[in-house]
């Protein structure tokens, strides 16, 4: 079976067209400047084939863009299949399923409503999501399509865990929650980190860390999310590249009168000026973080102390949440690249039984063991795959699994 994996922004869209058993990639790439001049880039990853990387394609809007993937797939010199048919199934992921979606779901009509129905929390995803969805419908009719929500694993999380302290009412008629994000991720490597220890979901307290450009921690007990550190919106949790993370919303109010600022300029700086960026100054890339913190850039290196230390926190409240931790992953492009942020969130965890081992730590990008043997809690790397996640459910769905 072939999966066609659909990430659809407002004016871009990734894909992949993979095969879910093996996990085989078939091709890859991204559609970007949708409704503008229009980028195509496309990576078969079967020998012998070549790739396009930003070639001029017109396409005003997204139906087009979904038309240039299908085109390259299907091509004869280059294409990696011999005809549609191929495709079995559209897997889409889609950012915001609120509290209607606590799984993958074929699309139907009224999964389109119920989407719609929750672009108010996602006003910026859902709508490009939708858009993806309805190009895919215009192009490959009759080809099956699911929805893979970022939100659906949390939707296990139990109330004291999801719920704010406001008064009642915001839950109630507004929605007001956590609803959490990353959610494929966590739930991948959470499969993955069962299926490395050679037990059961059922018999695991995992603590995973997605640890990114945007960044979430998740208590997984038993297979099941309940609790992450996202919240209503992606900005909430851990100081991320530039997002805030938590913090006092009386500082809001201090900073919104002192420099006259409205509601939509303090949010935009907490989303894209503060963050790493913001404590540093120099960069929201953890790499460049590392860099400058060597060459002696105090602020760079407290940003990212910071952001180790809200992890490290994390990781001690989840364990006490579950009581006991069995695991704790680290996935996405700090957790499975960065040795050092690794072992400075993971070390001095003795006392409840972590221990890690600086040598296996040296690893980056694979699956592997990273604490010492006789750790009682096991550290894990894994390197984070939504595309296959998202293939992975969407071929269970449509072979009625
Ligand atoms: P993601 O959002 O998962 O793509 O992760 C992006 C983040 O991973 C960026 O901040 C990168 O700087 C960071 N990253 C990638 N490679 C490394 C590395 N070798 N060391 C530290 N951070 C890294």
């Amino acid at each position: 079976m072939n999966v066609l994996v659909i990430n659809a922004g407002s004016s871009s869209l990734k894909y992949q067209l993979l095969n879910p058993d093996s996990g085989a990639v078939l091709a890859k790439g991204l559609c970007e400047r949708i409704g503008i001049d229009g980028k195509f880039t496309y990576k078969p990853q079967v020998e012998g084939k070549e790739a396009l990387k930003e070639v001029d394609v017109a396409m005003p809007t997204h139906s087009e863009a979904i038309q240039a993937v299908l085109y390259a797939l299907v091509d004869a010199k280059n294409g990696v299949i011999a005809s549609m048919k191929e495709i079995d199934a559209v897997g889409h992921r889609v950012v915001h399923g609120g509290e209607a979606f606590n799984k993958s779901v074929l699309i139907t009509d009224e999964v389109m409503k119920a989407i719609e129905d929750c672009i108010p929390l996602a006003p910026l995803h859902n709508p490009a999501n939708l858009t993806g969805i309805r190009a895919c419908e215009k192009v490959m009719p009759g080809v099956p399509m699911v929805a893979v929500f970022d939100t659906a694993f949390h939707q296990t999380m139990p109330a004291k865990a999801y719920m704010y302290a406001l008064p009642y009412e915001y839950y109630e008629t507004d929605k007001v929650r956590r609803y959490g994000f990353h959610g494929t991720s966590h739930k991948y490597v959470a499969g993955r980190a069962a299926a490395m220890l050679g037990k059961k979901s059922e018999e695991l307290k995992l603590i995973s860390c997605h640890l990114g450009n945007g960044s979430s921690v998740t208590a997984v007990d038993g297979g099941k999310s309940v609790d992450t550190s996202m919240g209503f919106t992606p900005l909430a949790g851990l100081p991320m590249g530039t997002r805030s993370g938590d913090l006092d919303a009386g500082i809001l109010e201090y900073l919104m009168a002192k420099y006259n600022m409205d509601i939509k300029e303090m949010v935009s700086i907490l989303n894209k000026k503060s963050g790493v960026l913001g404590v540093s100054g120099v960069s929201s890339d953890f790499r460049d973080l590392e860099n400058a913190g060597k060459e002696g850039n105090k602020r760079a290196s407290l940003s990212v102390e910071m952001f180790n230390y809200g992890v490290k926190k994390l990781i001690g409240s989840y364990a006490a949440a579950m009581g006991g931790v069995d695991a704790i992953i680290f996935t996405a492009g700090v957790g499975e690249n960065s040795a050092s942020q690794r072992l400075a969130i993971a070390s001095d965890l003795e006392f409840m039984g972590v221990k890690m081992d600086a040598e296996a730590n040296k690893v980056r990008g694979e699956e592997a063991v990273i604490s010492a043997p006789d750790s009682k809690v096991k550290v894990l790397l894994i390197p984070t795959n939504e595309e296959l996640m998202i293939a992975m459910d969407t071929a269970a769905i449509v072979s009625g699994k």
